[in-house]
């Protein structure tokens, strides 16, 4: 008894040691090691920068802000440490509507001057260096339409940040490219009832005077900065993962996100160590335009995904994912966007699959497949074709763009091809080594298959991929990898017999049937389904009140689709309420290409002040000239 005792008490005592080891030497030593690779690094030339970093490059930001919510405008000091690597006696920052009040280099003030202001990529401000430049200073405000920035009203406030792809300039002028990376720390004053949040260490419990410092000492692209202020509560989930969320919502993301830790575990195993210290996550606003964002070490989640079953979950496992993929690994530029996205949905996968089985992430698999061909149907018919294509040519255009399934799905069908080609061993074992040679880098298409030919595929397994025709040509090539999920192909052959009236839908199994398995079913209606068929449905399902997002989605898309007017209140309701764009964006498509353009108008006017700036841009497009 008292050896058993001995050892669980000398087992907690290692496992507390080991939890809360602190990192922090090792880290900094290796951020030390980093900015001095990154300083070194020649990089690649970036159409969506008015910087010029191979001449004079940031390294590392002192960010000292107030936050107003009354007049929405954050007043803010810029101070960067600076290389100026090529003797040039000029640095240039991005910047979006921003207010520049004064500079100063190494302490005095400087006269800057602001260049042409262009639609995408703003205004460059110029601040004259010398030399020996150490570090440059800017103050300035942000503007009240800030395009990175959504202050969302109510009882109690909140504002988050949507940075990625180039929106960090709209609220810290900053050389906006993915290539450049700095740390940073911040000090930031906001209302003292609410917290402040940040792509850094965390605090939490709120401050009693509002203030709150925050630490970085990671170099990450300016595209990661993030900030978040609001009412918000923590919950603590496992020893490296917790949960931010309001308090009348925190409970419920607590327990649909108690899996966090056994994700980061996971991915451990299979990709090397988690080097970011905590991973956490923060739960915003229904107003967030994307489902999340891979913020370091403080992923923003959309609340859409808390269903009350854990069955959004991947979406945690995809920004998890980011950690190694995007965060520590980075694309070049937005070009090479699929190593970020393609990368991440792959490892999403795989931690599904190691967290919840094989059939669940073939489930999810087969649901890419779906949306993949759709794209690419929509893609090829579309004035930009080439946008199939891994490997793409934004220049001119927004990076936004290129957000499209290609990058997320193609790029992971890619990927699965070489692990079934190579075998799995055999792939885990370079992409393990791939991540950690070269953490903290940036890189681009090229790049990466010299790296995948020099160290995993030789001739002739390329030909069998056929690597030139998936990453530099457009649509799917043929040996795109078969998925097979027999939970899906049963759900295919019930709607089939149903649409053939060969099933009653008193025999669908719909009450037993998981949230994949009800997309399927609903996502994949052919154009004989009536709007009446979606009557009989809702009566049966009552699918027009279901609590998982995702399926009601497919069901408004249908209802509107099919014109069954007795769904369209939920329609509105639910796009005056939620502002992620996966769904919004679709669902005035489906309104605008079935001829129901004033009800498109209708809803539009009342849900766009809700909306960020960038799902308005993704709508606004639409509707322009309707
Ligand atoms: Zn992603």
């Amino acid at each position: 008894m008292l050896k058993i005792s001995k050892l669980i008490t000398l087992c907690c005592i290692l496992f507390v040691v080991a939890c809360h080891e602190q990192p922090a030497p090792q880290n900094n030593e290796r951020s030390e090691r980093s900015k001095m690779l990154i300083a070194n690094m020649k990089l690649a030339r970036d159409p969506h920068t008015w910087s010029k970093p191979n001449d004079a490059r940031v390294t590392h930001l002192h960010w000292t802000a107030s936050v107003d919510f009354k007049s929405k405008v954050i007043t803010a000091t810029a101070k960067y440490d600076i290389q100026n690597i090529s003797g040039t006696d000029l640095i240039i920052f991005d910047t979006k509507g921003l207010q520049v009040s004064a500079t100063k280099v190494d302490g005095q003030p400087v006269q800057f001057n602001m260049g042409e202001d262009k639609p995408i990529i703003g205004q460059s401000l110029n601040i004259p260096i010398k030399a020996d430049s150490k570090s440059v200073e800017i103050d300035y405000k942000t503007s009240p339409d800030a395009e990175a920035l959504l202050w969302v009203e109510g009882e109690k406030p909140f504002l988050f940040t949507q940075s990625q792809a180039i929106l960090a300039r709209t609220w810290v002028p900053c050389q906006d490219s993915p290539g450049v990376r700095i740390t940073y720390h911040a000090d930031v004053t906001v209302p003292s009832d609410l917290m402040a949040l940040m792509s850094a260490e965390n605090p939490q419990q709120k401050s009693a005077d509002g203030k709150y410092h925050f630490e970085m000492d990671q170099p990450i692209p300016s595209y990661l900065m993030a900030l978040a202020v609001g009412d918000v509560v923590f919950r603590e989930i496992g020893p490296r993962t917790g949960v931010y969320a309001i308090p009348s919502l925190a409970d419920a993301a607590a327990s649909e996100f108690s899996d966090m830790q056994t994700m980061v575990d996971e991915a451990e195993k299979l990709y090397g160590p988690y080097v970011w210290g905590r991973y956490d996550l923060l739960i915003l606003p229904p107003a967030f335009p994307f489902g999340g964002m891979e913020n370091p070490k403080l992923t923003f989640a959309t609340p859409t995904i808390i269903a009350g079953d854990k069955s959004l979950v991947s979406l945690v496992a995809h920004e998890l994912a980011h950690s190694w993929s995007g965060n520590l690994v980075t694309n070049s530029t937005w070009d090479d966007f699929w190593l970020n996205e393609g990368f991440t949905v792959y490892f999403e996968q795989r931690i599904m699959e190691a967290v919840y089985g094989r059939e669940r992430s073939e489930m999810l698999a087969t649901l890419s497949r779906q949306d993949l061909d759709a794209t690419i149907a929509d893609i090829s018919s579309s004035e930009h074709p080439e946008d199939s294509k891994l490997k793409l040519a934004l220049e001119g255009r927004s990076p936004d763009d290129g957000m499209t399934d290609i990058a997320y799905n193609k790029g992971y069908f890619f990927l699965r091809l070489i692990e079934e080609t190579v075998g799995r061993e055999k792939f885990d074992k370079f992409l393990k080594e791939y991540f950690t040679s070269h953490q903290f880098q940036v890189m681009d298409t090229e790049t990466f298959l010299d790296y995948l030919r020099k160290n995993l595929v030789d001739a002739e397994t390329e030909k069998k991929i056929n690597i030139q025709a998936w990453v530099y040509e457009p649509g799917l090539p043929s040996n795109i990898p078969s998925v097979q999920s027999a939970q899906l192909e049963t759900v295919d052959k019930i709607r089939l017999n149903w649409e053939n009236k060969k099933v009653l839908i008193a025999n669908i199994p719909w009450n037993n049937w998981s949230y994949q398995e009800r997309y399927r079913f609903i996502s994949n209606f052919s154009e004989d389904v009536t709007a009446a068929d979606l009557s009989d449905m809702d009566r049966a399902f009552d699918i027009s009140h279901t609590g998982n997002n995702e399926v009601l989605f497919a069901w408004l898309q249908q209802s509107i689709l099919k014109k069954y007017e007795p769904a369209y209140p939920e329609l509105e309701k639910f796009l005056v309420h939620v502002g992620r764009r996966k769904f919004v964006a679709p669902l005035f498509e489906s309104m605008i290409s079935s001829g129901q353009i004033e009800l498109a108008k209708n809803i539009y006017t009342k849900a766009r002040p809700n909306y960020h700036a960038v799902t308005i841009g993704t709508v606004d497009e639409m509707l322009a000239g309707k």
